[in-house]
């Protein structure tokens, strides 16, 4: 394997996959690579905490880095090559001043509390893929409205490269994995449980259809008053608008909360109506 901390020489011929992280990787960014792997000739992960996603009171000087931990995942994972630039090489001139604007669907759900957050994504994600000369792109279905973009990005302005999703892996008791777990203390642990389990209770109703689901996850999170609700909503995939009562189709349930001091997203999507129930992805139709 090697590493790299410049642009990369173009690769001869095959797919070549890429993975984007921000380090601190964990299981799944683990499963995303496996998926990569299985379907590329030549797989390549960037590890790059990007500071133009951050706002000015979020996270970014005590987001966890585990650099050499890192670097053997991905050894581990027979990933061909890291890419791991320091913020310079990505942002040679500081930060740029022409960007990706995400538009309207950028401004809710988590750019509703997290204002540019999405424009300094989709910024560094068509950089990265322009620097690595990636040919598919795999990413996860954790962060459903980042993948949403990101497809509408591709799609909006004709970037040639296919986008992959991988479905959220999780812990043994459900809690969504993330780099930010290692935030949490063993009472906030517990505590944060109560994201996916809303989700798995709303899932269990969709059959019912869009009432029930709301109605089911609520119960869940209102019982847990130590989690800090920031929204629970139940939207149409492609819109990321609430669905109507008589909606049938794909919907993706989506929450986050404040545990302690760590904010949590999490989301499951799901068939609504008659014969409904969780999914693992869409099938992109967004019917
Ligand atoms: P991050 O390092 O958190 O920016 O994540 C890098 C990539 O890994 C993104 O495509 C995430 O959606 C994906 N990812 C993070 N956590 C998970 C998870 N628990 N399951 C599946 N994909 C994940």
């Amino acid at each position: 394997m090697k590493a790299a901390r410049a642009a990369i020489e173009p690769a001869a011929g095959g797919e070549v996959a890429v993975v984007m992280t921000m380090g601190a990787l964990h299981e799944g960014h683990a499963t995303l690579i496996r998926t990569a792997r299985e379907r590329a000739e030549q797989v390549i992960v960037t590890i790059f905490l990007n500071p133009l996603q951050f706002g000015p009171k979020e996270d970014l000087s005590r987001y966890p880095r585990t650099f050499d931990a890192d670097l053997a995942l991905c050894r581990r994972q027979g990933v061909d090559l890291v890419f791991a630039p320091t913020p310079d090489v990505v942002y040679p001139d500081g930060d740029p001043g022409v960007r990706v604007s995400a538009g309207p669907l950028g401004d809710v759900l988590e750019g509703a509390s997290r204002p540019g957050h999405f424009d300094g994504v989709l910024t560094v994600v068509a950089k990265l893929m322009h620097l690595t000369g990636g040919t598919a792109f795999y990413f996860g279905q954790k962060d459903a409205q980042q993948l949403l973009l990101i497809r509408r990005m591709v799609r909006d302005l004709d970037f040639p490269v296919r986008v992959v999703s991988v479905p959220t892996v999780r812990e043994d008791d459900g809690l969504a994995m993330s780099s930010r777990n290692t935030y949490l203390s063993e009472a906030d642990r517990e505590v944060a449980l109560c994201l996916s389990r809303a989700l798995a209770a709303g899932a269990a109703a969709a059959a019912e259809g869009p009432s029930a689901v709301r109605r089911a996850a609520r119960a869940v999170l209102v019982a847990e008053p130590l989690a800090l609700v920031d929204y629970l909503v139940l939207v149409h995939p492609t819109t990321l608008k609430d669905v109507p009562e008589w909606y049938s189709g794909e919907a993706l349930l989506a929450v986050a909360a404040k545990v302690g001091t760590t904010r949590l997203i999490d989301n499951r999507p799901m068939l609504l109506g008659p014969g409904g129930g969780p999914l693992e992805v869409f099938d992109g139709t967004g019917a």
